[in-house]
Parts: C-alpha cells; sequence; structure tokens
C-alpha cells in the first residue's frame, strides 16, 4: 500500500529541506511541493504562473479553485505511488477537497521558533542551475569566491546571493500571518484523525536514517 504523508509547518520550518532528504533516503516517495509548482509556473510565465503571480508576490494564498485542481491533476498522476505532500493543504476548504481525493496516513508537524525562522528565509537562495538550496547565515556552499558569491556544492554552477522574489521581510510577514490564521483549524483536523506527529524541526538534517524511519513510521 502506498503512503501518504503530509508536510506541515510555517514557511520557512524546512518542509522542502526536509521532504528532500526524506525522499533522497527514500526514494519511493514523491515529493510535491505546491509552492515549487506555483514557482515553476511563475518562472515560465504559464497561464497559471500568470494568475498566481499578484497572490505570491504578496504572500497571499493563491485561490482553492486553482489550487485544488493543481492538486487533483498531480496525484492523479501518481496514484499507485507513495507521496509526500508539501505546502498543501493552507486552509480548511483544501483540507476538505483533499479528504475526498486521498487517504492521508500522517500529518507532520514541522515546528520552529520564529526568531529562526525569520533567519532561515531572509538568508534563503537557490542555485540558479539545479536547484540546490542553500543559506547565507546557515548553509553556505563550501567555496566562496567573493561578497556573496559561491561555487555550487551540487553541480558547480557560480551562484549569487539572491533572495526569492517571495521571500522579502514585508511578504515574510504577511506569510506568517496567513498561516497563523489558518493553521489551528488544519492541525486540530488531522489529530482528531489521529495522525499527527510532531517534530522539533531545528534540526531535520542531523537526523539519522532509523529516526527518520521511526518518524515516517516505515
Ligand atoms: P511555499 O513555498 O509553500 O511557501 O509557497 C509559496 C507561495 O505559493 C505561497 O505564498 C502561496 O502564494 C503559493 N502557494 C503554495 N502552496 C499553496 C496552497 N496550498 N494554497 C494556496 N497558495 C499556495
Amino acid at each position: 500500500m502506498p503512503t501518504h504523508i503530509i508536510i506541515f509547518g510555517p514557511p520557512g520550518s524546512g518542509k522542502g529541506t526536509f521532504s528532500g532528504r526524506l525522499t533522497n533516503i527514500f526514494p519511493q516517495f514523491e515529493h510535491i511541493s505546491t509552492g515549487d509548482i506555483f514557482r515553476e509556473n511563475l518562472k515560465n510565465e504559464t497561464p497559471l504562473g500568470k494568475k498566481a503571480k499578484e497572490y505570491m508576490e504578496k504572500g497571499e494564498l493563491v485561490p482553492n479553485s486553482l489550487t485544488n485542481d493543481l492538486v487533483k491533476d498531480k496525484l492523479e498522476q501518481i496514484e499507485e505511488k507513495s507521496w509526500i505532500l508539501d505546502g498543501y493543504p493552507r486552509n480548511m476548504n483544501q483540507v476538505e477537497f483533499l479528504d475526498k481525493h486521498a487517504k492521508i496516513d500522517l500529518f507532520l508537524l514541522l515546528e520552529v521558533p520564529r526568531d529562526v525562522i525569520k533567519k532561515r528565509i531572509l538568508g534563503r537562495f537557490s542555485c540558479p542551475e539545479c536547484g540546490e538550496i542553500y543559506n547565507k547565515y546557515t548553509l553556505q556552499p563550501e567555496k566562496k569566491i567573493g561578497n556573496e558569491k559561491w561555487i555550487c556544492d551540487k553541480c558547480g554552477a557560480e551562484i549569487e546571493f539572491r533572495q526569492r522574489s517571495d521571500d522579502s521581510e514585508e511578504t515574510l510577514n504577511n506569510r506568517l500571518d496567513v498561516y497563523e490564521e489558518n493553521a489551528e483549524p488544519i492541525i486540530q483536523h488531522y489529530k482528531e484523525k489521529d495522525k499527527l506527529k510532531k517534530i522539533d524541526a531545528e534540526d531535520t538534517l542531523e537526523l539519522t536514517e532509523k529516526e527518520l524511519k521511526d518518524i515516517l513510521e516505515i
């Protein structure tokens, strides 16, 4: 039976990094990130990207009508597989939609203090070639070649620090407010279904394979 996991937490709690680590170690899981899908569409200026742009730039949620269909299509494409869903659901409408289309085995809540989140998000950047994620405060590439310039550890491309367009301080505050407004009933929903597991996510990169297996119950 495929396993279906939701990774939930505030922006900057490390959902993407944690999911990436899980899928590296457990390749049977497909990683679906609605934020990545929207960013890809924005970059390629697709019709979906054009519709999502104004919301993303303000740190607001893209309307459910667009987001739900996108997730449904994606889940239909990988029906028989195990997956990790990151960045969805973000409100109760999305929770109800997801309940209709998938069986959820585990809801992982990543918990991180607010000051740590701010450093993580405002320092975050990625390799323009391969997408590897770094942080200028906590996770710089090994080889520095200038002021805020490095060589990507993974693919060797030159990288200059550039904040993600939805990572400004103002957008971040708005995203944190949006998260807090919506999070409580979502967490409660999965708690009542006995699917909730809380993770201290300050150092998820330190977790061993055995600890990750225990978390995923696989
Ligand atoms: P993320 O990287 O997950 O924080 O997503 C970046 C942006 O994409 C968010 O600020 C939203 O504008 C949009 N987005 C991602 N996931 C969702 C979702 N489930 N519902 C609505 N908007 C979303």
